[in-house]
């Protein structure tokens, strides 16, 4: 099969424009900035590459200069259209350093070594490429998420195109004509991949961050910041999972500020609500980083801790002095602050539901000897089921009883 290196430019060229309007149409209609850095770059990238191939014979030099520089500006617009995504700020200097970088080279050296010149061409746009791939790589590293696909679409691109470079003396050390002309080609048809392959990863990294935007929308709980009962709920069982594989034991606790009623009464619902935010911050400043902890109703809340249950009572004995201590001002007064907190521990690969009911049952306890005091579950329930039977008659009036003030 002979590839007719014009044709398949022509069809590259086309396809990366018909690319860059649709990114461009795309980006307008969802305001996303970066989609329109990415359209204008294939815009640009098409239009310079393809005057330059039909008509580079009769431009004259300088003409044929500008639009290799453009070319390398279409570069930079891609590397920066990844930094935009990903909320940094456009590199304006890099943006314009490859196509100066391209002219002083050009202007320097004589036009005999045209493959000096095209190497160094290649290059560029292989420095683009690397730095479009590390963006992407730091940014997938800190979001936790699978980043080989979309690290592979640059690191290729890059690659065929330091591939003449790496190979070309070694293949064809007589024909540099020939090694040329194969390159021409190779880059041609790599050049439609990377096009439709940019787009693809671009595509899927747009609806990848849209499924998180309201996968996160309904696991957190505005007021606080902290995750919601479900958003809770479903960490937990990740981290329940993960750490049964490693054989250690977990502790839950379930935290409820005391006569909350009675803040709220008192100062007012505004004055409540800071109570929360202030209680949210004291939990999550105190616990470790590694201990999950939610909102899982209106003053209760809740932890999940990879430790055994001497340690997280120590835990939850801080979380308990530290709310103390912290209590809020208002224009009426100071307002106390007391939490009651039930800690229930368990082996490695306890469900999150056996935990949490134990946790409950402590907690009160501790409502029950006094508030403001730390209880540790001093069983289990074999079955969940039997426990919500043998319970049902117990807690609920029990919870409902009124508050000795
Ligand atoms: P106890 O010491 O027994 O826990 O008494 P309590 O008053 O804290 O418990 P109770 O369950 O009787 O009251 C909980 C209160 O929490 C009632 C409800 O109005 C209030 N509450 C629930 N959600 C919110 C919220 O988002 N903001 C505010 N300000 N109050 C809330
Ligand atoms: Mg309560
Ligand atoms: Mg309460």
């Amino acid at each position: 099969m002979s590839l007719d290196t014009s044709t398949l430019y022509f069809i590259a060229t086309m396809i990366a424009a018909m690319l860059g309007v649709m990114l461009l149409v795309f980006g307008k209609n969802e305001n996303i900035p970066a989609l329109k850095w990415w359209g204008t770059a294939y815009l640009l990238g098409a239009a310079s590459v393809a005057l330059w191939s039909l008509a580079s014979n009769m431009l004259g030099e300088v003409v044929s200069l500008a639009l290799n520089a453009v070319g390398f500006v279409a570069c930079g617009m891609v590397w920066n259209a990844s930094r935009v995504f990903h909320g940094r700020k456009p590199n304006l200097l890099g943006l314009v350093l490859g196509a100066i970088a391209w002219i002083a080279v050009v202007m320097t050296l004589p036009p005999a070594a045209s493959m000096m010149r095209m190497t160094i061409g290649a290059g560029i746009v292989a420095v683009y490429a690397a730095l479009t791939a590390t963006e992407l790589w730091t940014e997938r590293r800190r979001a936790l998420q699978r980043r080989w696909p979309t690290m592979m679409v640059p690191v290729m691109h890059g690659f065929v195109l330091m591939l003449p470079i790496l190979l070309g003396n070694l293949l064809h050390p007589h024909d540099v004509r020939f090694a040329g002309s194969i390159w021409v080609t190779g880059f041609s048809v790599e050049l439609v991949l990377y096009a439709v392959g940019t787009v693809f990863v671009i595509f899927m990294m747009v609806s990848e961050r849209a499924v998180i935007a309201h996968k996160n929308a309904a696991s957190m709980d505005p007021l606080t910041g902290m995750f919601n009962r479900r958003g809770f709920s479903e960490i937990s069982s990740r981290l329940i999972e993960r750490e049964a594989n490693a054989g250690r034991p977990m502790t839950a606790m379930i935290f409820d500020i005391d006569h909350f009623k009675s803040i709220n009464d008192r100062f007012g619902h505004p004055a409540g609500d800071e109570v929360l935010k202030l209680f949210a911050t004291v939990v999550v400043n105190t616990l470790r980083i590694s201990d999950l902890s939610g909102r899982i109703g209106g003053e209760e809340f809740a932890a999940l801790l990879p430790c055994p249950l001497e340690e997280g009572v120590v835990a939850a004995e801080r979380v308990r002095e530290a709310f103390a201590n912290s209590g809020i001002v208002v224009e009426d007064g100071p307002v106390d602050t007391t939490v009651s907190i039930g800690v229930a521990g368990g082996p490695a690969g306890t469900e999150l539901e056996v935990l949490l009911a134990a946790a409950d049952t402590a907690l009160y306890q501790a409502k029950r000897s006094g508030r403001n005091r730390v209880e540790a579950a001093e069983e289990l329930p074999l079955s969940l089921e039997n426990w919500r039977r043998k319970t049902a008659g117990l807690s609920l009036p029990a919870r409902a009883e009124p508050v000795v003030a």
